[in-house]
C-alpha cells in the first residue's frame, strides 16, 4: 500500500493567500501526521510483532490513527490513558468511538497512581512481541514518512521557481514540524510553527529530545494559550475558515496557528505560504459538542 501525493490547493483566509498541502485526504482512516509519522510503521514489515501498545489521551488523533494502522495490519492495539472523561465514556464519539470500532483496548490506569508509559513498562511489561510507540508519536521512525511530506512538497515548489516558500503547521510534541524542517531548510524553504502544548522552551525542549540540533522558526502569541482549553476566539477563527475556504480544520491545533499568521502574516508578504492541514478531524465529533454547549451553535450561513 502507498500512501502519497495529497493535493495542494489555493484559497484565501481574511487577507492571507496561502496554499493549503491536504494531508487531510490520505486515507478514509489513516490520515494527517498521525499516517505521515506511522508510515514506516505501514511500510515495514515488522513480522515478530503482534501487539502495538501505546499511551496518550482518549481524544487523541494518535489513538485512532493506531487504532487503524492496527486493523490494516492484523496486530492487536492496546492503548493506556490515565483517565477517561465520564461525558465520553457514556457517549462514544470522535476518535474513542472509531478506536473502538476498530478494535482498540483502551485501558484507565488513572487507580494505580502510575504514568501510562511507567505502568506499561511496571505492569503491562512487553515482550519481543510488543511494539511501544510513544505519546503522539513522538519517535525518530516518524521522520521517515515526514521526510516523504518534504518531498512532496518540495516537488511541487519547484513548479513555482523564483518564490520565497514559507511551510507552516501547528505543534503538539513538535515532530512533524522538525523533520520538515530538517529535510527542507537545506533547499531554502523555512518552516514555521507554534506551540500548542506547553510554551516555546517546552517545544525547543521537544526538539532537542529528538536528537536534532537544528529547528523550525516558533511562532508564539502576545497572550497566553493553554492547550485543550476552550477559548471564544479559536471558535470564531475555526468557524471563519470553514465559512472562508469551505474546508473544515481541526479545533485544537490549527486555531492557534492562524492567530499566529495573522500577526507574521503583514510582516512577510513577500512569502508564499503553504500551510500543511495535518487532518485530525475526527477530533472534531468530540471537541465542537463542548464548543457548542459553551459558546452556542452557528447557524449555517449566519456571520456570527
Ligand atoms: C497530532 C497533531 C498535531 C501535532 O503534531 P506534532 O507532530 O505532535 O507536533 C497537529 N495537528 C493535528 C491535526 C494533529 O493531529
Amino acid at each position: 500500500m502507498k500512501l502519497a501525493d495529497t493535493p495542494i490547493t489555493q484559497h484565501q483566509f481574511d487577507d492571507i493567500e496561502f496554499y493549503l498541502k491536504r494531508d487531510d485526504q490520505l486515507h478514509s482512516h489513516f490520515s494527517g501526521n498521525k499516517a505521515r509519522k506511522f508510515m514506516a510503521l505501514l511500510e515495514q514489515p515488522h513480522e515478530q510483532i503482534k501487539t502495538l501498545i501505546s499511551y496518550g489521551s482518549a481524544q487523541s488523533n494518535t489513538m485512532y490513527s493506531l487504532s487503524a494502522l492496527c486493523a490494516i495490519k492484523g496486530w492487536q492495539f492496546e492503548f493506556y490513558v490515565d483517565h477517561m472523561p465520564q461525558w465520553l465514556a457514556e457517549h462514544p464519539r470522535g476518535n474513542y468511538r472509531a478506536a473502538l470500532e476498530l478494535g482498540a483496548n483502551i485501558h484507565v490506569t488513572g487507580q494505580s497512581d502510575l504514568h501510562p508509559e511507567t505502568y506499561i513498562k511496571q505492569v503491562r511489561q512487553p515482550d519481543e512481541h510488543c511494539l511501544v510507540v510513544p505519546e503522539g508519536g513522538r519517535f525518530a521512525q516518524a521522520e521517515h514518512g515526514i521526510a516523504q511530506l518534504a518531498r512532496e512538497i518540495l516537488s511541487w515548489t519547484r513548479f513555482e521557481a523564483g518564490q520565497k516558500f514559507v511551510v507552516a503547521l501547528p505543534s503538539g510534541t513538535g515532530t512533524t514540524a522538525l523533520y520538515l524542517h530538517k529535510h527542507l531548510a537545506a533547499h531554502g524553504i523555512e518552516v514555521i510553527t507554534c506551540p500548542c502544548v506547553g510554551g516555546k522552551e517546552y517545544l525547543k525542549q521537544q526538539f532537542v529530545d529528538l536528537g536534532e540540533t537544528s529547528f523550525p522558526t516558533i511562532l508564539e502569541l502576545p497572550f497566553k494559550h493553554h492547550f485543550g482549553k476552550l477559548y471564544q476566539r479559536d471558535y470564531e477563527i475555526w468557524h471563519e475558515l470553514k465559512q472562508q475556504t469551505h474546508i473544515e480544520f481541526d479545533l485544537l491545533y490549527d486555531p492557534m496557528m492562524w492567530q499566529c499568521l495573522h500577526y507574521w502574516y503583514p510582516e512577510n508578504l513577500d512569502k508564499k505560504l503553504i500551510y500543511v492541514h495535518q487532518g485530525g478531524l475526527l477530533g472534531n465529533e468530540s471537541m465542537l459538542p463542548r464548543y457548542e454547549r459553551k459558546y452556542g451553535v452557528f447557524s449555517q450561513h449566519e456571520e456570527w
